[in-house]
């Protein structure tokens, strides 16, 4: 058949010309293996020389197109020679223009008072904003550039591959997009589209790969154009019907209906010496609600630091042991694990259950009985952390799997979990609890397998933190506010941070930060925790600091998560700039868990960068965990914050959920729509934008 009565998905890149063997392995390189997959692969920017920018205007990182007036040009003659011209404008704003090769005729042609026209990109020099080498355009020339070419798409490319390439497979691409109606079908059906009022497919693809000489040029760099937005509706909407069929795949094989009578947890409500919240109740209904149902839950509960989500998994785990289940409840860190276990004893020996624990550090025949007692069903609830997903693990009946402060994880993770649990064609309920909290639309964006429950509310009674930023060279002062609050009854942190992953040099720190303590403090009962100390021997210092045995505790960031006394109420963290927000907010919500003020100091190394003077400012102003985790998202971005390239997960090529957030509502009831209505266009939609990536393959 003719290659222009083909579909496009039909074609293999190879038939098109220029495509040899080294291009065609190029080009599997960006998995892109048939005309369809090229005309997908879409500019990642463009350059705008359509029209001047103002000197003023100009920002580091921009490529930008100026005009100017050559006020003084000289050669210098530095570690390189070189050509240094300083441009001015009307306004008065000036740029430098750096070149290192030049011939004298060029050196010679840049006289003062001479116009220019330049095209390049800004960055910051030692003095002033520069560009260095930038193209030098003649004033004669100024009205002759074709404004056709002046908006230039930019592909995203691999080694080897010039961009004049991807043009020329590109124009060979619309060619063939063009030559038939059927070449390229729109798996997006009418109804679905038409409300948004957005361009057809076919239009927004040949729209970006050459936008016409009167495209709004900032609508299309910033990725607000229709067109542009089209294409990441479809995205979204690809990555939604993924995540559903996986969903609903999943939720083929029934859970336990876990209904219970409620005595259990009557009786631990009666136990606690507070209410529930408000949210913690909702939040629990919506859960209780779940497991009554054979559709096994899959929900993510979403609270800030403190919010109190511990309760709600415990009593979700209660209403499993009504009904005759087992509760494997996962943590993070060896700490956390031991942290919850700690509290489950104190609610649940009075109920007459029995808490197993397995840990890292049961070995032989302590491990085997903990294993039996895991298997015949006599512990009721168990805690752990990810070794319990280890394959000797055999529950007797495990109806839930509660997984605690899991921040990043990936859909990978989430099916291999689901897969453990696993038996005689039941599948147990699943909660996932954070405290990175999402705004909801994101939330949906790219979690859309999981039902989301959050509890946006404090228990009454907090105070807020108050925060403040201290330079190292006032470390004294630092250690005598530690010493009065401590003479004043306080209990506080210390901790020490390091970049490097290392576990022996961050307890080397803080080792030498405790010695170094315990010589300014005399009188003080100092303790000492890091990811180097034996469990054995770190939790007799944790109940001794929680029992108020201890006045300080000096940590490494083992701490992040978990840890529970509420009479602590200050917090020094060394070297603050070498954290991120997110981990900064986690640590800073070990304080303010009482009544009283609490405090966190930032005792930081100056002279501080631009992004940790940002961090560190947020982290002042702000005491919300929803507050930062929005300006985190808006200084690092979606990917950053979410992990999602580490943990594997659905990564957008084109669409930011947070920019688009306008259409995942509308993506996600789409994918609902076409599930329902439109099955057999799910598969193709799918695998135009996410190819056979192996993490939806295995449905
Ligand atoms: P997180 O959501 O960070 O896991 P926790 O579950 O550790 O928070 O709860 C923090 C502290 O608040 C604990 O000491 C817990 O017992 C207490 N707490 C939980 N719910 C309430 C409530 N409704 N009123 C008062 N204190 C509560
Ligand atoms: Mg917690």
């Amino acid at each position: 058949m003719p290659l222009d009565q083909m579909p496009l998905d039909q074609i293999q890149v190879d038939r098109l010309k220029r495509v040899g063997p080294r291009m065609l392995e190029r080009l599997q390189r960006l998995r892109i293996e048939t005309v369809q997959d090229l005309l997908f692969h879409l500019p990642s920017r463009y350059q705008d020389r359509t029209r001047p920018r103002r000197l003023g205007e100009l920002r580091v990182g921009d490529e930008a197109l100026v005009d100017g007036v050559i006020a003084d040009a000289q050669i210098a003659f530095g570690r390189r020679r070189s050509l240094k011209v300083w441009i001015t404008d009307d306004a008065g704003n000036g740029l430098m223009l750096r070149f290192f090769h030049f011939s004298p005729a060029q050196a010679e042609a840049m006289r003062p008072g001479r116009p220019l026209r330049c095209y390049g990109e800004v960055r910051q020099g030692p003095q002033s904003l520069e560009m260095v080498h930038p193209e030098v355009q003649q004033p004669q020339d100024q009205d002759a550039v074709a404004v056709g070419e002046a908006l230039t798409p930019i592909y995203p490319s691999t080694e080897g591959m010039q961009q004049i390439s991807w043009r020329a497979l590109i124009d060979q691409a619309l060619a063939l997009l063009n030559a038939s109606a059927g070449a390229l079908r729109d798996w997006v059906p009418e109804e679905i589209a038409r409300p948004l009022r957005l361009p057809s497919l076919a239009h927004a693809l040949a729209y970006l790969h050459r936008p016409p000489a009167d495209a709004p040029v900032q609508a299309l760099i910033e990725r607000t154009h229709p067109a542009f937005q089209r294409l990441a509706f479809d995205e979204m909407l690809a990555h939604q019907l993924a995540l559903r069929r996986m969903r609903n795949f999943r939720r083929n094989v029934p859970a336990p209906v876990l209904e219970g009578d409620g005595a259990l947890r009557t009786r631990l409500l009666q136990s606690l010496p507070f209410r529930l919240t408000d949210a913690q109740q909702r939040v629990g209904d919506e859960i209780a609600a779940d497991l009554a149902s054979p559709l096994p839950m899959m929900r993510l509960l979403q609270g800030d630091v403190g919010s109190g989500k511990t309760v709600v998994a415990t009593l979700a785990a209660l209403q499993a042991v009504e009904a005759g289940y087992q509760v494997a409840l996962m943590a993070p860190t060896e700490l956390l694990s031991e942290q919850h276990l700690y509290s489950l004893h104190g609610w649940l020996d009075p109920l007459g259950l029995q808490v197993g624990w397995l840990s890292g550090r049961h070995k032989g025949a302590e491990r085997d009985a903990m294993l039996q007692q895991i298997a015949s069903g006599a512990a009721s609830v168990v805690v752990g952390t990810h070794a319990l997903f280890q394959h000797e693990v055999v529950f007797s009946r495990l109806g839930l799997t509660i997984i605690d402060e899991q921040h990043r994880f990936g859909v990978h993770q989430r099916m291999r979990l689901r897969d453990k649990g696993e038996r005689e064609g039941t599948t147990p309920h699943q909660l996932i609890m954070t405290a990175t909290p999402i705004p909801r639309s994101l939330a949906m964006a790219v979690y859309a397998d999981l039902d989301l429950s959050v509890i946006d509310q404090l228990p009454a009674g907090r105070t807020p933190i108050t925060t403040v930023a201290v330079p190292d060279s006032r470390r004294d002062e630092v250690i005598e506010r530690v010493r009065q609050a401590c003479a004043g009854g306080r209990q506080a942190y210390w901790v020490c941070t390091l970049v490097e992953e290392s576990d022996a040099l961050q307890a080397q720190a803080a080792e030498d930060t405790a010695l170094a303590l315990t010589e300014s403090l005399p009188g003080l009962r100092i303790g000492l925790v890091h990811g180097r100390i034996k469990a054995a021997e770190r939790e007799p210092v944790m109940a001794a600091f929680k029992a108020g045995e201890l006045d300080l505790l000096v940590a490494t960031t083992v701490i992040e998560v978990g840890v529970d006394v509420p009479d602590a109420s200050l917090m020094i963290i060394e070297n603050p700039e070498r954290l991120g927000l997110a981990q900064l907010h986690q640590l800073r919500g070990r304080v303010g868990r009482g009544p009283v003020q609490s405090f966190c100091l930032l005792l930081y190394h100056p002279p501080l960068g631009a992004a940790a003077r940002d961090r560190l400012a947020i982290l002042r102003r702000e005491t919300s965990g929803f507050a930062i985790a929005d300006a985190d998202l808006k200084l690092r971005g979606a990917g950053e914050v979410l992990g999602t390239r580490q943990a594997g997960n659905a990564q957008f090529r084109l669409a930011d959920p947070l920019r688009e957030e306008h259409l995942v509502a509308a993506a996600q009831r789409g994918a609902d729509h076409m599930l329902q209505h439109w099955p057999e266009h799910v598969a193709p939609m799918i695998r135009r934008w996410l190819g056979d990536r192996e993490e939806y393959a295995r449905v």
